[in-house]
Order: C-alpha cells, then sequence, then structure tokens
C-alpha cells in the first residue's frame, strides 16, 4: 500500500510518498510561494534533486504538481495516480472532537470547520489541502492526523486551566497540547527498543526542536503534557517564551504600550532562547557563542536544559516512577552537549547517560550508563511516517 502524506501550510506544502509495506519513503518534496508565483523540489534517494518554478496559484495546483511529479516518467516514481491509494494529512487542531485519527468525510470537515478557532493560523491551510486532494484525487480515501489527539487522553485534572468553569465551556479554554504524533510514534519505537510492552511502561518523551513540548507517557497514553491552549506553553523554545506569570501580559501591554497582536508577537517570536542570547533561535549558534565565552547565550542554553529537567521530575513525580526518558527532534537528536546538561544531577532517580554512548547523532541508541535504572534514549522522530501508519490502518 502506498501512501501519500501532506502537510499544508500557508503558502507551502510538503510531501512524503511512503511505501507502508516496506517502510520506504519513495519520494519526498517541498512546494513554496503558492499563490506568489511557485517552486516545487522532489527529492528521490540516489537521484539528484528534480526542480520545477512554474506557476501555483492555490494549492490544488500545487497538489496537481505533486501528482505530475510523482508520476513523471523521468523523475517520477510511479506510472500512475492510481498507485496513491490513500492520503494522510496532517492536521494541527482537532480540539476535543478527535481523539485519533479519521477517515476524512464531510461530517468530519465540519467538525474540522469548528477547530478553526483554536489554530487560526494553521488549520485553514489544513482544511484546503484536503479540499485540493478532494478535487485533484476524488475517490481516494483520505485521513486526517491531528497534532493534537495523542494528548485527547489527559484527566482533567491536567488539562483544565483554574479559571472561571464557564471560560471553559463557552471558549474551549484547556491544555490541549501538540506534537501528538511525534511523542506517540517515540514512545511505541522506545517500547519496541526496549522489548516490552508499551502498556507496562512509564515513559517521559522530550522532543526538542524549534518548538519544544515535554510528555508523560503511562502505559502508551499522554497523561500531562507542556504546551497547552496553544503551543507557546510549557519548556523555554528557540522564538517563544514557554511558560511565563500570566500577569506578565498585561503589565508588558501596559509599560510597553503593545496592543494584543504586539504582545503575541514578543512571546512568539522574540523570546526563547533567541530573546535571551540576543543572538539566534538555533542551538548550534549559541553552543558555538557560549563556547567563545558569550554569557547570554550561556544563560539561554542553562535556561533551557533546567526548564526540561524541571518536567522530567515533575512527570517522574505525576506518573509514580519513570522507565524511560525520550530524547527526539532537531535538539534532542542532535545536541549531545544539551542532553547531558538535562540529565546531570537526575543520578538519585536512575537516570545517567554514558558519556561516549551520548556522542550520536540523528539515530536511535540506548544512551543509557551501567547501572542506569531509567533508560535514556535517543530516537529521530518520524511523524510523516505515523500519519502514514495510521492512514493505512484506517483504509485497510
Ligand atoms: P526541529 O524543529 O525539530 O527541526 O529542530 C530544529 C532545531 O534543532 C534547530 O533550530 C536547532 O536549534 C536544532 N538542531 C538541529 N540540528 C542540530 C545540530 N546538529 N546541533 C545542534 N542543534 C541542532
Amino acid at each position: 500500500m502506498k501512501i501519500l502524506v501532506i502537510n499544508a501550510g500557508s503558502s507551502s506544502l510538503k510531501y512524503q510518498f511512503i511505501d507502508i509495506d516496506t517502510k520506504k519513503v519513495l519520494a519526498k518534496g517541498l512546494c513554496e510561494r503558492i499563490g506568489i508565483d511557485g517552486k516545487l523540489t522532489q527529492k528521490v534517494s540516489g537521484r539528484d534533486d528534480f526542480v520545477r518554478e512554474d506557476a501555483m496559484k492555490d494549492h490544488s495546483d500545487a497538489i496537481r504538481m505533486v501528482i505530475e511529479a510523482l508520476t513523471d516518467k523521468e523523475v517520477g516514481v510511479i506510472a500512475d495516480m492510481k498507485e496513491i491509494d490513500a492520503v494522510g494529512h496532517r492536521v494541527v487542531h482537532g480540539g476535543e472532537i478527535f481523539s485519533g485519527s479519521v477517515v476524512i468525510d464531510d461530517a468530519v470537515m465540519d467538525a474540522l470547520q469548528q477547530c478553526v478557532e483554536l489554530a487560526p493560523l494553521h488549520n485553514p491551510a489544513n482544511i484546503i489541502g484536503i479540499e485540493a486532494c478532494s478535487k485533484i484525487m476524488p475517490g481516494v480515501p483520505q485521513v486526517g492526523v491531528f497534532d493534537t489527539a495523542f494528548h485527547q487522553t489527559m484527566p482533567a485534572k491536567a488539562y483544565m486551566y483554574a479559571l472561571p468553569y464557564d471560560m471553559y465551556t463557552k471558549h474551549k479554554i484547556r491544555r490541549y497540547g501538540f506534537h501528538g504524533t511525534s511523542h506517540k510514534y517515540v514512545s511505541g519505537r522506545a517500547a519496541d527498543m526496549l522489548g516490552k510492552k508499551i502498556e507496562d511502561l512509564k515513559i517521559i518523551t522530550l522532543h526538542l526542536g524549534n518548538g519544544s513540548s515535554i510528555t508523560a507517557v503511562d502505559g502508551g497514553k499522554s497523561v500531562d503534557t507542556t504546551m497547552g491552549f496553544t503551543p507557546l506553553a510549557g519548556v523555554a523554545m528557540g522564538t517563544r517564551c514557554g511558560d511565563i506569570d500570566p500577569a506578565i501580559v498585561t503589565f508588558l501591554m501596559e509599560k510597553e504600550g503593545l496592543d494584543e497582536k504586539g504582545v503575541n508577537d514578543l512571546m512568539n517570536k522574540q523570546s526563547g532562547v533567541f530573546g535571551i542570547s540576543g543572538i539566534s533561535s538555533d542551538f548550534r549558534d549559541l553552543e558555538k557563542a557560549a563556547g567563545e565565552g558569550d554569557e547570554r547565550a550561556k544563560l539561554a542554553l542553562d535556561m533551557f536544559a533546567y526548564s526540561v529537567k524541571r518536567y522530567i521530575g515533575t512527570y517522574a513525580a505525576v506518573m509514580g516512577g519513570v522507565d524511560a526518558i525520550v530524547f527526539t527532534a532537531g535538539i534532542g537528536e542532535n545536541t549531545a552537549m544539551m542532553r547531558a546538561a538535562i540529565t546531570d544531577g537526575l543520578e538519585f532517580m536512575g537516570i545517567k547517560v554514558d558519556a561516549e554512548l551520548n556522542k550520536v547523532r540523528g539515530e536511535e541508541r540506548d544512551i543509557s550508563a551501567a547501572g542506569a535504572t531509567v533508560k535514556t534514549l535517543v530516537i529521530p522522530t518520524d511523524e510523516e511516517m505515523m500519519i502514514a501508519m495510521d492512514t493505512a490502518k484506517l483504509v485497510k
């Protein structure tokens, strides 16, 4: 079975074409500048990149060009569009409606519209991507896979905010959590690596990338996660502030003369390790600057490691223990220094990393030191594979 995975943004669209039986990525690509001019880049292992610059007036044009690239006699990987068995879409917000992936039909489309107010920047693009596929590939089953769905198992005591209760009933204000597809994938892989059933494991998954979130996965279910009503909450991130005293928001609006957009911009785009260091949101730049003695870069890295460590303790308490912690995403998979800083001092909990094994980038590895009672694992995330697997399961 061959699945096309689509991740549609407002002016871009990423795709992967996956053979689910062999778990092989046959092709992957990116459509950029949709509605402006248009550029498609497709990568196929062992071949030169294929680039096509052509007008893409909307997402339907982009999908049409993706199919042309996949079926092209010279640069394609299939002979006919009929070889696309199903399409899996990444959808950012499923609200409280979707606690798992779903086959898309008219009722689902209506429900997706209801979730737009919760993710006004992301969900409309996801919906447009689905509509474009229905138009270009009528009859091919489509599945929605939600960033929020995995976290729908959180208990009310974890997802409610202590605001007046009708703020929840009227405005759906609660913790939703994000990166669910990634947390689900790496916790499942962790169980595989440990040769245990996920039902028997307490795992803390650390998705540390440009956006970062941490999840307590008890018996395969998310029971708490750091991102909240929006992906701004939790640990400090590249440019996002993470958890701050909520009273700072109105204080800042007054002192800096900011309106809602201004303060949102400050917290989402000018904060995090970028805001602290004044240098970069990229941890490679920060490690270099810190190595050269820059104090604010060092502070930014220290703050990040501290905020992640704090949640490891919190989630071990929440679950009444922990069997494994998993590092994933850009920072988690690549930065030995950050993994060491985060786990430093957690020996009392049974967490200890082996310095030699920790020298790893982007591959699955158990980096626990001898005698550690809690396993520390590095597991590259693969959201597209997870989306393809969920899609295949639902359409089979
Ligand atoms: P992601 O959002 O998962 O793509 O992660 C992106 C972030 O991962 C970048 O902004 C970097 O901070 C970090 N990153 C990626 N590669 C490396 C690397 N080789 N060393 C250190 N940090 C990295």
